[in-house]
């Protein structure tokens, strides 16, 4: 939701204003351009409109997952688990960005953090918040307390693994005359490697706790899988940045730096070669309502016109450069295994 955005829905707020039409776009025009050479190509083209790609709304998700609608909360992990992706050698997206690429650039892409979702939640007591707050135990002060207590411990993340707690109040109480007896606070706990994210996520559960703890409310905490960090393909970065050179001109194309952010891509990096750049072409903050689409071809066409072209180097000549990709890649993890560690992440271990 982005409701202050000019084009916002008036009724709902609804406006997501980080550039999904865009990839919907591109999908179709890559679509588009590849149907004159498909005869020549020895290979397939799977187009995919994924949902989901940002996993926000973590309480609605996760009802959804309680009532076994669905198994988990990202667009990809969903279709992973669904098969989606088991007839699939290779996969490639694109995303808009503003934070680290200047408009009119395209960024190939490099690593990302990867994160642990997580839905927190402090039960105190309602009492009257002025005849009668010695008979309370207020949920939100311990919520404040919990994230303050984070706050406290940020110095001690080391740099090098780009740690992020950035928490937001879901509910922070129903009348201002009531003690608050039940608060629920969202975040994730990110970082840029696997041990970084259990070992800040294990402390940040400490801090939190200790929240509930200071004022004698109770802290629940459910930890939920996010995603993986991603990482690009060496080979299919360079098919990528041959075909863009021109396009963009070579000034404009460079290889992108670690992305703090994460992806549900960074879970199909895992099991298969992906590239994923972020595209100069907006300005503006993600998700803010001065979002705008600044550069429309670069949007629109020339990253369509490098990711097609992409396509076709890997699979012309009999898909030699496809086998080339395929034969030096090693999995980090298969669809069993990474199902395995989706359920552990859930059940908190
Ligand atoms: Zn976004
Ligand atoms: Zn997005």
């Amino acid at each position: 939701l982005c409701p202050r955005h000019p084009r916002a829905d008036d009724l709902t707020g609804a406006a997501h204003c980080c550039g999904h039409n865009v990839q919907i776009t591109n999908m179709f025009a890559v679509a588009i351009g590849l149907q004159a050479v498909m005869d020549e190509l020895a290979g397939d083209v799977v187009l995919f409109a994924v949902p989901a790609e940002e996993m926000i709304e973590i309480d609605y998700r996760n009802k959804l997952r309680e009532q076994g609608k669905l198994k988990y909360m990202g667009g990809k992990q969903q279709l992973i688990y669904e098969g989606a992706f088991d007839d699939i050698d290779m996969a490639m997206q694109m995303h808009v960005e503003t934070a680290k690429t200047p408009a009119g650039e395209m960024g190939l892409g490099s690593t990302s953090n990867g994160f642990v979702s997580k839905l927190i939640e402090y039960h105190g007591k309602v009492a009257h918040a002025a005849q009668a707050p010695h008979e309370g135990i207020n949920a939100l002060n311990a919520a404040l307390m919990g994230v303050m207590g984070v706050n406290s411990i940020r110095e001690t993340f080391k740099e090098s693994d780009y740690f992020r707690f950035h928490p937001i109040i879901n509910q922070g109480g129903t009348l201002v005359n009531c003690v608050p007896d039940y608060v629920q606070v969202e975040s994730y706990v990110r970082a840029s490697n696997i041990q970084a994210i259990v070992d800040g996520n294990h402390r940040v559960n400490r801090a939190l706790k200790a929240g509930g703890d200071a004022v004698g409310a109770t802290c629940v905490i459910n930890d939920l899988p996010g995603y993986l960090p991603m990482r690009n393909d060496e080979r299919m970065n360079a098919l990528l940045r041959e075909n863009s050179n021109p396009i963009f001109g070579e000034a404009n194309v460079y290889q992108g730096p670690h992305i703090t952010a994460s992806t549900d891509m960074g879970d199909v990096s895992h099991l298969m070669p992906v590239i994923h750049p972020w595209v100069g072409c907006i300005s503006g903050v993600l998700h803010s309502a001065e979002y705008e689409i600044s550069v429309p071809d670069v949007a629109y066409i020339k990253t369509a016109q490098a990711l097609a072209m992409t396509i076709v180097d890997l699979l012309y000549d009999d898909a030699a450069g496809a086998k080339d990709v395929l034969d030096n890649f090693t999995p980090a993890l298969n669809k069993q295994s990474y199902i395995e560690l989706l359920d552990r992440i859930a059940k908190g271990e």
